[in-house]
């Protein structure tokens, strides 16, 4: 007998990662080994306030317990059917989350690059069915800074050089203009054009809030010129702004929503496609699929996050403590904060760069107990979970002036 296997530390397991693990990620220093609510412990038992909440994968916390129990609930009497039969999950979640959002119908898939590709397929095959556009000259307008994916045609249409660069040739069929100018946007749709395909809140261009009026008048132009408004809300949606699809600060209803990380309660990856029936209903058998796509597992935890958010609790807590950050980021302005943009319970912080880069700051902050993540530059981005408390968020808040004072 050979004695078990000492468990090795984190510096240990970051070391191992080098040989064996492609490096198109450079994580903080931190190995995390169990989490729950707003709190994850690393493999030495140190622990830390999430403030970065997977990218909003995680709006309700790590492990919330209702999710928690559909996740065991479903594991126990049924997992995968693929589409080629119906599985009596399916059904419902596609009703209530059709009902949460305000639209007809539900295109499950699984990531979030998946449900832009796939919204990016309805919208032209939408365009040569319905607009009547000539076949394969639909366009889709998108907007500079973007960020949709990592799929060859996502990237194809970002402005990020890191993110393309090496990976042509590109897809073609999109015309890119400036966030938050409607008189580019206007200029740029033509008869051609399937879709306006943009982000409510741009977040990894470091929560980019378009001025009141950009998402009316978003929607207002493209009905104007019979083109999709497709918004993608896989980051901005389900909670995190305060409401749940970030469009509804404006009361703007999109024909097509992009929903994905949050949908899957931090457990399952799950997105989807939804929209009006004029869009979604120019899918035919066989066009397009998934196999993993509205499987039983995705769809009963899915159902649980949209039975969170159908209470409207998760939405009011974003909105209030949103108030807070604001209130809080606001007293940072001249204290190494430079500027900031918010909406609900996500910011994008602009940290003085002569105290530090953004990924500095945020392993400052990670020695402190927190976890954030910077974007580019010296922005980080602060989104914890939708269940964070009061108290937590201004202790968080505090270490932040601690670390930019320091
Ligand atoms: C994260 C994200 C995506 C891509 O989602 P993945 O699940 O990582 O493929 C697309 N659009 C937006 C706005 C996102 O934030």
């Amino acid at each position: 007998m050979t004695a078990p296997a000492r468990a090795r530390t984190s510096d240990e397991l970051i070391r191992a990662e080098e040989p064996v693990l492609a490096h198109n990620y450079h994580p903080l220093p931190v190995v995390v080994a169990h989490a729950e609510g707003a709190w994850v412990e690393d493999v030495e038992g140190r622990r830390y306030l999430d403030m970065l909440a997977g990218y909003s994968a995680l709006n309700f916390g790590h492990r919330h317990p209702a999710l928690i129990e559909a996740a065991y609930r479903q594991l126990d009497r049924l997992t995968l059917t693929s589409r080629a039969f119906h599985n009596d999950k399916l059904a419902g979640f596609a009703e209530r989350l059709a009902r949460l959002t305000g639209q007809d119908m539900v295109l499950p898939m699984n990531t979030g690059a998946e449900a832009v590709e796939s919204g990016i397929k309805v919208a032209r095959k939408w365009a040569y069915e319905v607009k009547g556009v000539p076949a394969d000259r639909a366009t889709i307008v998108v907007a500079a800074d973007n960020f949709h994916g990592r799929t060859t045609t996502i990237v194809s249409f970002s402005t990020d050089e890191t993110a393309r660069s090496g990976f042509g040739p590109f897809t073609p069929g999109f015309r890119i203009v400036p966030y938050n100018d409607l008189a580019a946007l206007e200029a740029a749709i033509d008869e051609t054009t399937a879709a306006v395909l943009i982000e409510p809140v741009q977040g990894e261009a470091g929560v980019i809030v378009p001025d009141d009026g950009y998402l009316t008048g978003v929607r207002e132009l493209t009905r104007r010129a019979g083109c999709l408004f497709v918004a993608d809300e896989i980051q901005s949606g389900l909670g995190r702004t305060g409401r749940t699809l970030a469009v509804e600060h404006e009361n703007v209803v999109p024909d097509v929503v992009l929903l994905g990380k949050a949908l899957g309660g931090g457990i399952v990856p799950v997105s989807a496609v939804v929209g009006s029936r004029e869009a979604l209903g120019v899918l035919r058998p066989g066009e397009h699929g998934s196999t993993f796509g509205g499987n039983p597992l995705a769809a009963a935890v899915g159902t649980a996050v949209v039975e969170l958010l159908e209470t409207g609790e998760f939405q009011r807590r974003a909105a209030e403590l949103g108030a807070v950050l604001r209130e809080g980021l606001t007293d940072l302005v001249g204290r190494g904060v430079v500027g900031f943009r918010s909406r609900g319970l996500w910011a994008g912080v602009d940290v003085d760069p002569a105290i530090g880069t953004g990924r500095e700051i945020s392993e400052r902050l990670m020695r402190e107990g927190i976890l954030a993540k910077d974007t580019h530059g010296s922005t980080i981005r602060l989104a914890p979970p939708l269940t964070i408390t009061e108290t937590e968020l201004r202790s968080a808040l505090g270490t932040l002036a601690k670390v930019l004072a320091a």
